[in-house]
């Protein structure tokens, strides 16, 4: 095992990642060491970045979409072996005691550690990950196809599921707002269920409309348009606040509206006639080992097929200006090695 690796590190937020030569972690107990094949870029490491979220460990290595191979292991772990190819997500350690722990929520855990934030992630060529958040990943994805997932996918599985309630609309119309990572995995994932996307991107985004109706979105246009159709439910994960009641206004009576992202702009405060008749407001935090094992179990079945930009290791700091602007259609990938 060689001593040191290359990484990108943060060691300010504000500041470009500076390009590395670090140690390699020891896997501790409980861990198991990952060398990294690919790991993609994901919105929540622009947060970490430009600082919309305050705590990260300094210096860090971000990246929590990782795709690499056991090469060792700490004491205690029984369910993984060297060489097995596994994803390691956003949630990287929870502690199994708390209320929520206890109640199947650990996205909530009192004293959660996430990747690429808490613990040091995958914009390197090794990290040490608790075995209880590796997961295997299906054989028919690559490499690269497969890094999208462990975020863009889990994150886009949970939305969707909190957005789920009693409708008898066949096939149910869902809306998506922001035409990005997490949207082109889950719109395919609707499709698939058998219901009707509507994509709402940026004004005027001919190019990401075109690339939703090409995943089967029923409809594409910019979020300044109404609905063409009352919907059921509207997914957002562009972090545009303003979107929230526009969503509100239209979803049906009992629709739901779900926030998908970590971080949002303020949201505008709206009359409660748009809230009324039962219509809801969510929210979702992390995702649980259940998420990672269903999204990964359905993944291989629709089939999901991830658009990727793949950038080299050292490219991190374009793959995340790149997603700033805007300039992404489908998710950045870092390709690391050892694949
Ligand atoms: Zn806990
Ligand atoms: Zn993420």
């Amino acid at each position: 095992m060689p001593k040191t690796m290359r990484a990108m590190v943060l060691h300010e937020q504000g500041s470009p990642l500076q390009y590395e030569e670090i140690s390699v972690p020891e896997p501790g107990p409980a861990q198991v060491l990952v060398q990294i094949s690919t790991c993609a870029v994901c919105r929540t490491d622009l947060h970490v970045v430009d600082g919309d979220l305050t705590e990260p460990k300094l210096p860090l290595v971000l990246g929590h979409e990782i795709v690499g191979r056991v090469v060792a292991t700490g004491g205690g772990v029984d369910d993984l072996s060297v060489g097995d190819r596994v994803g390691v997500p956003w949630l990287g350690w929870t502690c199994g005691e708390c209320t929520y722990c206890r109640s199947g929520q650990e996205n909530l855990c009192d004293a959660a550690r996430f990747t690429g934030y808490h613990l040091d992630g995958g914009y390197a060529e090794y990290t040490a990950a608790d075995h209880r958040y590796a997961f295997p990943i299906p054989d028919p994805f690559g490499d690269v196809e497969a890094a999208p997932l462990l975020c863009a996918g889990l994150i886009g599985y949970r939305t969707l599921r909190m957005a789920e309630r009693s409708l008898a609309r066949e096939p149910r119309r869902i809306g998506i707002y922001g035409f990005g990572a997490a949207a082109h995995l889950i719109a395919q994932v609707i499709v698939h269920q058998g219901h009707a996307v509507y994509a709402f991107t940026r004004p005027g985004d001919t190019d990401g409309q075109r690339f939703a109706r090409s995943l089967g979105a029923a409809w594409a246009g910019g979020s300044d348009q109404p609905s063409p159709a009352e919907l059921d439910a509207a997914l957002l994960f562009a972090p545009v606040g303003a979107l929230v009641p526009k969503a509100l206004r239209d979803v049906g009576k009992g629709g739901v509206v779900v926030s998908g992202g970590i971080h949002m702009s303020d949201i505008p405060s709206f009359p409660y006639r748009d809230l009324w008749e039962e219509r809801q407001i969510r929210s979702v935090a992390n995702l649980t080992r259940e998420d990672a094992l269903e999204f990964l179990e359905i993944a291989p079945r629709v089939p999901v097929r991830t658009t990727t930009v793949a950038y080299p290791l050292e490219r991190a700091n374009e793959a995340l200006d790149d997603l700033r602007a805007g300039r992404l259609e489908g998710a950045a990938v870092l390709e690391i090695g050892g694949g």
